[in-house]
């Protein structure tokens, strides 16, 4: 049986130019370009690749079609379509059931990596050619890429709302990590208010008029949650124990701040030094 040899490669890059797409007739030595939308998601581009070869290259009643692509998922997709699969998913099921009676057969063939496969490469160089080339953005979006896009700008919207707000304050010095161990509720707190800088010290207090002074009754200070951990003459033994305990001669509160619930060492001093702290007692339990 004679074949017609397709291929598709998509060539994708978080810059704005989009996404750039190849379909390419092996056996013809014929290529297709296309760039798309950069909202529209890799998945789409990689499916867009299949339908454009689909619909522009098969063509001959007589012949049979060997498609061939990487995308495992949008190949995975074709397997089991329902009305609820991608839009582009649906597309390719419709282009195929057209495309059958203008051809003897047509397989599509995932190809795990065009590595090495010298007449592939071209559908590869010829997608990343289009990333850079003056070719048209083809106007398509999927309605899964913009409900997507949609939602992200309604979230970035109520983000920017929020931290336009006199209530929001930014923890820099926090690291963005995900991962943490659940301590004791009350532990739980004291660590959080300790890394907010919200622990009821008298300064705190006294700007929500619960206290007469800022001051610190020891020492005359202001009472800040810096001074209670850094400065305060009256903590200075709790201090150099819990220094000791880090294993660091002088402490740094953003340091301090940083130390992770799964250091259970580091962490219980901290602890320590806190539930030490008068000021503790006043947080609820
Ligand atoms: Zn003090």
């Amino acid at each position: 049986m004679e074949f017609i040899y397709l291929d598709c490669y998509t060539y994708a890059s978080k810059g704005e130019e989009g996404i750039s797409l190849a379909a390419l007739n092996i056996t013809y030595n014929r290529t297709l370009t296309l760039k798309l939308h950069p909202k529209n998601s890799v998945f789409t581009a990689e499916g867009c690749a299949i339908l454009i070869a689909i619909e522009r290259f098969i063509q001959e009643e007589d012949k049979s079609y060997i498609l061939c692509s990487d995308s495992l998922s949008v190949l995975k997709s074709l397997e089991s379509l329902h009305r609820k699969s991608p839009t582009i998913s649906l597309q390719i099921g419709s282009a195929i059931i057209r495309a059958i009676l203008r051809s003897k057969a047509i397989k599509l063939v995932w190809v795990p990596a065009h590595v090495g496969i010298t007449i592939i490469e071209q559908a590869d160089e010829a997608a990343r050619a289009a990333h850079t080339s003056e070719v048209n953005i083809y106007p398509c979006i999927s309605t899964e890429d913009l409900r997507k896009v949609i939602f992200r700008v309604q979230a970035d919207q109520g983000r920017i709302q929020w931290e336009s707000t006199k209530y929001f304050r930014s923890f820099k010095h926090l690291p963005k990590t995900t991962k943490t161990q659940l301590l004791p509720r009350r532990r739980e707190i004291l660590l959080t208010r300790l890394r907010t800088r919200s622990l009821p010290a008298k300064a705190i207090l006294f700007k929500v008029g619960l206290e007469s002074s800022p001051l610190c009754r020891q020492c005359g200070i202001v009472d800040s949650n810096d001074h209670i951990l850094l400065t305060c003459i009256f903590f200075e033994q709790l201090r150099n124990n819990l220094g000791a305990s880090l294993g660091s001669g002088a402490l740094h509160y953003n340091w301090i701040c940083t130390i992770s619930t799964y250091n259970q060492r580091a962490c219980s001093a901290v602890l320590h030094f806190l539930l030490q702290v008068p000021i503790s007692f006043k947080i609820a339990t």
